[in-house]
């Protein structure tokens, strides 16, 4: 048996996208992995997910690069509308020489439910790694040694690291950060997938990824599966309370789109509003790490979902921080130091341009007719410049 099977396991805590990786990057390399999800079963929200030209070559270097792209979606382009006027405010080719010259992987759109299966196929195929559900915990503690793990049914668990994939409202940065709270938007988003059958005509026509956005709300939707399903976002600012009747959404919902074109219509009345989910981030804090633990996905770095990367960052991070653990592997908290040394300003960046994208897409009035021209007056050339620094393959995925 390889000597580091016998060690205490690295402990990685939730089984999202990025814990899910996590255990994988550190299970490919042999290291004895145990994830620790609270659901009674490791899945996702069942939704789509759009993953930019920079993850594809970190799932490849999982191995997984053919499957997930079989398992994809092309869109075609990104196209952003004037939600009251229709008017285009760009159209950013995902495809042609133009862009396949820039980028080397494609732009792709998944179900989550099926890149959350293929990362699970890949970690049940290795021994090494045991992935336990229906696990809560409830903080942790350590030593110069090791690190101990504690659950709400009274179990410690021991490891010799500690990865905290926990999410957006992540218990254990809260141990960390005692004073610092995710930071709600005032927004609300609603999601479903149809299938194509079944969605307006206005919707069918289209083959890539379209938003229509205003003061105060905007919709996102596009094709999975071979374009069979549609994926669709609502996303609508909630005054006071987001505990208010569902009612009260249908009517506010109505409310903030009754000026809007037709094609927000054609995509309300296909939304199911019975769920929605509030929108938060997280303030960029730097000290991920104490020790032999540290944060990583959206536990570290929680974003709005304005350059749809929050996923992506999480998988990055996966990869190099599985790097490092092999870079440094009897010294996790070293591992640790540097992993966010690599990572904070890029996945700050993502956190903050989300934001300012976020207030840009939601203006009304003056703001929006300069916006609207500012956006028109760019060539798909200029957008690709600009996502450049983000889209291009990292480093660790090469
Ligand atoms: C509407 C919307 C659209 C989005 N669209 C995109 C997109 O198109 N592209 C993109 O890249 N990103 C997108 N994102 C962001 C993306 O969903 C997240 O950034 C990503 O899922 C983060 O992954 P994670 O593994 O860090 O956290 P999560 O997926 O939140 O996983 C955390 C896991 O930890 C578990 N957990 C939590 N607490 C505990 C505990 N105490 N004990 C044990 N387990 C625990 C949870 O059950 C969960 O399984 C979107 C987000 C939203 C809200």
């Amino acid at each position: 048996m390889d000597k580091r099977m016998e060690e205490p396991p690295i402990i990685v805590v939730g089984g999202g996208l990025g814990g899910v990786a996590s255990a994988l990057a550190l299970g490919q390399q042999g290291r004895a992995v145990r994830l620790l999800e609270q659901s009674a079963e490791i899945a996702p929200i069942g939704y789509g997910v759009q993953i930019g030209p920079n993850v594809l070559p970190v799932l490849a270097r999982l191995g997984l690069a053919e499957e997930v792209r079989s398992a994809a979606y092309l869109p075609d382009d990104l196209l952003l509308l004037d939600a009251y006027s229709g008017q285009t405010l760009f159209r950013i080719p995902l495809k042609g020489a133009a862009f396949e010259q820039r980028f080397a992987t494609p732009y792709i759109a998944i179900h989550r439910v099926d890149l959350h299966e293929i990362l699970l196929r890949a970690c049940r195929r290795l021994p090494n790694i045991d992935l336990n559900q229906a696990t809560t915990v409830t903080g942790f503690s350590q030593d110069g040694n090791s690190v101990q793990v504690h659950a709400a049914d009274g179990r410690t668990i021991t490891g010799c690291a500690l990865i905290a994939a926990d999410g957006l409202r992540s218990r254990l940065r809260a141990q960390l950060h005692p004073a610092d709270t995710w930071r709600d938007t005032g927004y609300a988003a609603y999601r479903t997938i149809i299938s194509r059958d079944e969605a307006p005509q206005s919707m069918r026509n289209r083959r890539g990824v379209t938003m229509l956005t205003a003061d105060g709300f905007h919709v996102i939707y596009y094709p999975l599966r071979g374009g069979s399903e549609i994926n669709i976002v609502g996303v609508f600012q909630v005054p006071g309370s987001n505990d208010a009747t569902e009612a009260a959404h249908h009517d506010l919902v109505k409310a903030v789109t009754a000026h809007a074109v037709p094609e927000v219509h054609d995509v309300v009345s296909v939304l199911n509003l019975t769920r929605r989910w509030s929108i938060a981030d997280r303030e960029p804090v730097r000290r991920w790490h104490q020790g032999r633990m540290t944060l990583l996905g959206d536990a570290a770095h929680a974003t709005l979902q304005s350059l749809a990367q929050g996923a992506g960052m999480a998988l990055e991070d996966a990869v190099t921080l599985g790097d490092l653990m092999a870079a440094y592997p009897a010294d996790p908290a070293r591992a640790f130091a540097q992993f966010e040394r690599e990572r904070f300003l890029r996945t700050t960046r993502v956190v903050l341009e989300s934001r300012a994208l976020w207030t840009m897409y939601h203006c009304g009035g003056l703001e929006a007719e300069v916006r609207n021209q500012q956006l028109q007056e760019r060539t798909p050339e200029d957008y690709y410049r600009c996502l450049e620094w983000l889209w291009q393959p990292r480093k660790e995925a090469q």
